[in-house]
């Protein structure tokens, strides 16, 4: 029954967000663009069997599910709403209202960038190309406990939060008469991690995650697509947190301790040529049968402690490497 509604509701929100493909004004997706992540053909929910985590399935999980469901309608539905005419340059005032408004509902970090249309999913379009991510944290704690029910309705909540920000930050902007199309942080219109590393909040991991200066890959992302071009966009080509990519380089926890072994120590080619270290084959699957997983963020060094540890550590090393090479040439 649950797989059954949930077919008929991703087909209606397919056939709704596939109208915006070719659609005139829309920035439409690039050569290398994705498909989105077909959640049923991976295998779907999980109901658990055991009668606590059943109820908990039932009564907190699954309605999660179901508001982040209706946020993906909401953030299409709503370009109904946007101005004919949106604005397109910001007081200083009004970007720290942004800041303001998202901090105030409970988002971590703020970033922006200009899109690349490459992340935009295959079958839809979006309507702007200027970026604001926001970034909300997921508690340690739970992250530690993965996996387990109590890890899944932690992350089910903070997707609904940060997704659902998005969609209010969308209706903010809209009532400032500036557009907006927002990208929830469940399916969502675009590929989050890299757009997220492109605003400068991190760099993706080997774990296919956004990896974080603060709070390591223990962040759920959104994005709202605006009308403001004169957002505060980051630097792309040089990028602070480049060097997380390399400690990644040498790390390889995550590889070790995926449980189906979906990390792979070099890179494989995605559809489309993209490079990835995530067999999302072999991840899926056992990502829904086991409360969303969650294993490739524990173990992650970064989850646990401030970023800055490992640079000192990794940067000390990079120096002992630098002067055993010198000495031997
Ligand atoms: S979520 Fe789990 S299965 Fe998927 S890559 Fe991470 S550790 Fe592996
Ligand atoms: S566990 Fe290590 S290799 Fe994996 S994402 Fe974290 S830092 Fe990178």
């Amino acid at each position: 029954m649950i797989q059954w509604f949930s077919k008929k509701l991703m087909g209606q929100l397919e056939v709704l967000e596939k109208r915006l493909k070719g659609k005139s004004g829309f920035v439409q997706p690039g050569p290398y663009a994705r498909k989105s992540f077909d959640f049923l053909a991976a295998g779907g929910m999980n109901i658990p069997e055991e009668s606590t985590e059943k109820k908990t399935f039932f009564f907190k999980v699954l309605p999660m599910i179901a508001q982040s469901m209706f946020g993906n309608f909401h953030m299409t539905k709503s370009l109904a709403m946007d101005p004919k005419k949106p604005r397109t340059i910001a007081s200083p005032t009004l970007l720290a209202d942004i800041e303001t408004f998202c901090k105030a509902h409970k988002v971590s970090m703020i970033g922006y960038t200009k899109l690349n249309p490459d992340y935009i999913f295959d079958h839809t379009a979006v309507k702007y190309d200027n970026v604001v991510v926001l970034a909300q944290e997921m508690n340690e704690q739970r992250i530690m406990e993965a996996p387990s029910m109590n890890t899944e309705v932690m992350i089910q909540e903070t997707y609904k939060d940060v997704g659902g920000t998005a969609n209010k930050l969308a209706r903010f902007l809209r009532l400032k008469k500036y557009g907006a199309h927002a990208s929830h942080s469940v399916r969502g219109n675009i590929i989050l991690p890299p757009v997220a590393q492109d605003a400068g909040l991190g760099y993706v991991g080997r774990n296919g995650v956004l990896l974080t200066e603060k709070l390591g890959p223990r962040v759920r992302l959104a994005a709202v697509m605006t009308s403001i071009e004169n957002l505060p966009f980051a630097d792309k080509e040089n990028n602070p947190h480049q060097w997380i990519r390399n400690f990644c380089d040498m790390c390889g926890r995550c590889i070790k301790k995926c449980p189906p072994k979906a990390l792979y120590e070099k890179a494989i080619q995605r559809e489309g040529g993209a490079l990835t270290h995530v067999d999302n084959k072999l991840c899926y699957p056992y990502f829904h049968k086991n409360y969303g997983c969650g294993v490739c963020l524990k173990v992650c060094p970064f989850s646990r402690s401030d970023f800055r540890v490992y640079k000192k550590a990794f940067e000390r090393k990079k120096r002992k490497d630098a002067k055993r090479e010198k000495k031997n040439s």
